[in-house]
């Protein structure tokens, strides 16, 4: 049964989280509560993004650094390429390396005009993923997780062009891709097809979104590319004043998307935490994984 598959799974499943940097204190608090929380799951690393144009620099670089010196997490901190020459995200690269960074999301990043503007690349600038994970590459035997997108980033006209960038940044020295956020099961498995059929071997890591805010997530569709269902939207529907069955509805979503993946083979998955433990931890508890707490209630 589904249940059981998903029971049987729990040893082999690996689970990655995404933070984003804290704007202000309260903010700070949050997070560091969210990642206290979901450290228990010993997560196989935890990332940080990094604002398009360095924007997010410092708060980026002291949510990593505290990350380094407070815990045991493996850290991977985004880094992005756009509007910045070479030099520049060198160093950027090296200061995360000095704090105890060895593993890099290498992100070409959107426009300073917001997702969708025609992206012009630094003159001395790395142009695209690709040209970034060389470059980093050629710093230190860095790790790389790249991008991936199984409904096709929003400026590629087709799918062999949205794969060939990524068989370019595999080739590069990527080990790893994580998805852009989706809601429907087998357009990643149709997307997956695809890449295998391009030769390209290295796991594409599902990035799963629950949704904390519904409104927030359909924007955010249209912009990168990310298709809601209608079956998705009508859950939703009626719920705007009601957050409390709305987060029951997103957890029991995304335990239903996960889950369905996993009976499908998939047993690595990446979480867009927003920065909040609650739905994702019960997310990863109904996938078998029991955090520090629950293991010592146990013994
Ligand atoms: P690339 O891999 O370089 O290219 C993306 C696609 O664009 C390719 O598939 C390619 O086909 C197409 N393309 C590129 N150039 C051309 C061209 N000249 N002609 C035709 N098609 C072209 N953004 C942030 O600012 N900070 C973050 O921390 C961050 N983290 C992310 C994490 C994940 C897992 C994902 C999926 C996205 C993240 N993003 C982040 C968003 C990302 O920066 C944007 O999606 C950006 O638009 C593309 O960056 P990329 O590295 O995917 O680009």
């Amino acid at each position: 049964s589904p249940r059981a598959s998903a029971q049987d799974a729990s040893d082999r499943i690996k689970v990655s989280f995404e933070f984003f940097p804290p704007k202000n204190g309260d903010m700070e608090s949050q997070l560091w509560d969210s990642i206290t929380r979901l450290a228990s799951f010993q997560p196989d690393f935890v990332s940080v993004t990094y604002g398009a144009g360095g924007s997010t620099k410092q708060p980026t670089m002291n949510t990593i650094t505290r990350m380094c010196r407070e815990t045991a997490l493996a850290p991977a901190a985004h880094l992005t390429c756009v509007g910045s020459d070479k030099a520049s995200v060198d160093a950027v690269a090296r200061e995360f390396q000095a704090v105890g960074v060895n593993h890099f999301v290498a992100l070409r990043g959107d426009p300073p005009e917001g997702v969708g503007a025609a992206y012009q690349p630094h003159p001395q600038g790395y142009a695209n993923g690709a040209e970034l994970v060389a470059g980093l590459r050629a710093i230190a035997d860095f790790e790389v997780s790249v991008s991936a997108y199984p409904e096709r980033h929003p400026e590629s006209p087709d799918f062999a062009t949205d794969i060939d960038m990524l068989k370019r940044k595999v080739d590069a020295g990527a080990t790893r891709a994580i998805t852009q956020f989706f809601f429907d099961n087998d357009t990643y498995e149709r997307y997956v097809e695809r890449v295998r059929r391009a030769g390209i071997y290295v796991p594409i890591v599902p990035g799963i979104l629950p949704i904390h805010n519904f409104g927030q997530v359909a924007r955010f569709s249209k912009l990168c590319g990310a298709s809601i269902p209608d079956w998705l939207a009508r859950r939703f529907d009626g719920l705007e004043k009601d957050p409390e069955t709305r987060s029951l509805v997103a957890a029991a979503m995304a335990a239903e998307q996960v889950n369905d993946l996993v009976e499908r083979g998939i047993d690595d998955f990446h979480f867009y935490t927003m920065n909040r433990a609650q739905l994702v931890y019960a997310i990863c508890h109904m996938l078998g994984l029991r955090g520090a707490e629950a293991v010592g209630a146990a013994a």
